[in-house]
């Protein structure tokens, strides 16, 4: 057993928590769970919806399968021990991401925190720390880069055009930090959904000349791609 392992049961026994999947005592995510809930990765495209892109999705759990329950009790709950097995649900999806795609790797640039996140904390940056340390023991090299920033503002674009939406793009995003030349990025967020904000996401990215290969996410809604 690793250390971080061990000190996470220890704190987990002296807390008392429970699976938050099947109510046994002891982890907040049970290891017979967690590998339960591993093998799902979901493959969807993205369609164009009339801006010119195509994005693959690469979601570790379906929305409906465990994916919101997760997503819930992580964010919502603030069940923040949860990060370390979510992070290997989500280093799933970025490992498939990243073969299907043929890398080796990946520069990362995850969808920007709202500069105030309203609990307190960085739900997708907890998130991707714990994924990163998985994909570095199965030796997939990633580098993570902020190469988008947030302006603030959440406004919702699931009833837009494609033109409207490139334009909301320009009001929710700004560019970050430059991105390295010629490698492949790969974006991540913890759900998605609608696909808008990643479709926003690779709008911004496109005009940094970036050369955006897929999404990888903990949980997405919908989808009928194959598994992989
Ligand atoms: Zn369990």
């Amino acid at each position: 057993m690793r250390p971080p392992d061990l000190l996470s049961d220890v704190i987990d026994l002296v807390l008392a928590r429970s699976c938050v999947r099947c109510s046994r005592l002891g982890r907040v995510l049970c290891p017979r769970c967690l590998e339960d809930l591993r093998g799902r990765v979901r493959h969807t495209l993205i369609d164009a919806a009339g801006d010119g892109l195509s994005l693959h999705v690469h979601a570790a759990l379906p929305y409906d399968e465990g994916g919101q329950d997760l997503v819930l009790a992580y964010k919502e709950h603030g069940t923040r021990a949860l990060a370390p097995m979510l992070g290997v649900l989500l280093a799933d999806a970025v490992e498939a991401a990243t073969r299907a795609a043929g890398c080796a790797g990946a520069v990362i640039v995850p969808v920007p925190s709202h500069p105030r996140p309203q609990r307190g904390f960085d739900a997708l940056g907890g998130l991707l720390r714990c994924a990163r340390t998985d994909l570095d023991r199965r030796g997939l090299t990633t580098h993570v880069r902020r190469a988008v920033r947030s302006r603030g503002s959440s406004l919702p674009m699931k009833s837009l055009s494609g033109a409207q939406r490139r334009a909301r793009a320009v009001e929710l995003f700004r560019a970050g930090r430059p991105l390295p030349t010629g490698e492949p990025v790969l974006i991540v967020d913890d759900v998605v959904t609608t696909g808008s904000t990643v479709r926003a996401m690779a709008s911004v990215l496109a005009a940094m000349g970036a050369d955006v290969f897929a999404v990888a996410a903990l949980t997405a809604v919908g989808g009928t791609g194959q598994p992989g």
